[in-house]
């Protein structure tokens, strides 16, 4: 499994594994809603239309929104990929340019690392079932130009689509793959070398925070802290009723 994802030296580390997930947390509290980002009534109102929307309507949504200034320069939406019921969702950041050309996510070589990735704790992208097949969404819908840094706006924006996304997929655990996932699901500005190695909570839905595998493609060392975080995951898939 080692070899899927490329780590070459890594020792096992039961110890540090239990801790982690020895308690995990509740429901969403008072505080995590009083942190929601400040919304204008304009917002509200597309945050409750979109949250009242089915597959087919929010596809469509997403394939004509034109809410920020991203709809510019996009060849197509990249809406999602996998079981509409999966077990496991994988959020990312946003699509790049072969996801932009091909309408689908992490089709570059980020999405091969994540295949492998994948791969190594049994899962896939391929069609499967529930168990199996993840479900893989972008915190953005549209490409940034050049592949910037996704803006406050534009995540604020888009939204609601993760939301609904991860609503209708009802899954048991989310990995949240780098800052920007981290920033639209946890509303959280700290790095995810801080957040990582813990149950986290979005909705009530578990969810591991691990490095995005574009950073793990430059930052090789790091590749087994994302092994760890992926058995955490598994860990917390088990217990959550997921495989
Ligand atoms: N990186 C992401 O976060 N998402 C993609 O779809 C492609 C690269």
């Amino acid at each position: 499994m080692l070899d899927e994802m490329g780590v070459r030296l890594w020792f096992p580390q039961p110890h540090s594994l239990r801790e982690s997930t020895r308690s995990l947390p509740g429901p969403p509290s008072e505080r995590e809603e009083a942190n929601a980002p400040a919304t204008s009534a304009a917002a509200i109102a597309i945050r409750s239309e979109v949250a009242q929307m089915d597959w087919a309507t929010l596809r469509a949504a997403v394939a004509t929104c034109t809410a920020c200034k991203l709809c510019q320069g996009r060849t197509n939406t990249v809406f999602g990929v996998g079981n509409e019921r999966a077990h496991w969702m994988i959020v990312g950041e946003a699509p790049g340019e072969q996801e932009d050309l091909q309408g689908e996510p992490f089709v570059g070589k980020a999405g091969q690392l994540l295949d492998n990735m994948l791969r190594a704790i049994g899962l896939t992208r391929e069609p499967g079932p529930a168990e199996r097949q993840v479900f893989i969404a972008n915190t953005l819908k549209c490409r940034p130009p050049r592949n910037r840094n996704p803006e406050p706006d534009e995540l604020a924006q888009c939204e609601p689509f993760l939301a609904r996304q991860v609503a209708l997929v009802q899954p048991k655990i989310i990995l949240a793959m780098g800052r920007f996932a981290v920033q639209s699901l946890l509303r959280s500005e700290e790095p995810v070398g801080r957040l990582r190695g813990r149950v986290h909570r979005y909705r009530g839905v578990p969810l591991i925070v691990t490095y995005h595998p574009a950073y793990l493609l430059r930052n090789l060392e790091d590749k087994a802290k994302a092994w760890d975080d992926l058995c955490l995951a598994l860990d917390v898939a088990g217990k959550s009723g997921a495989r």
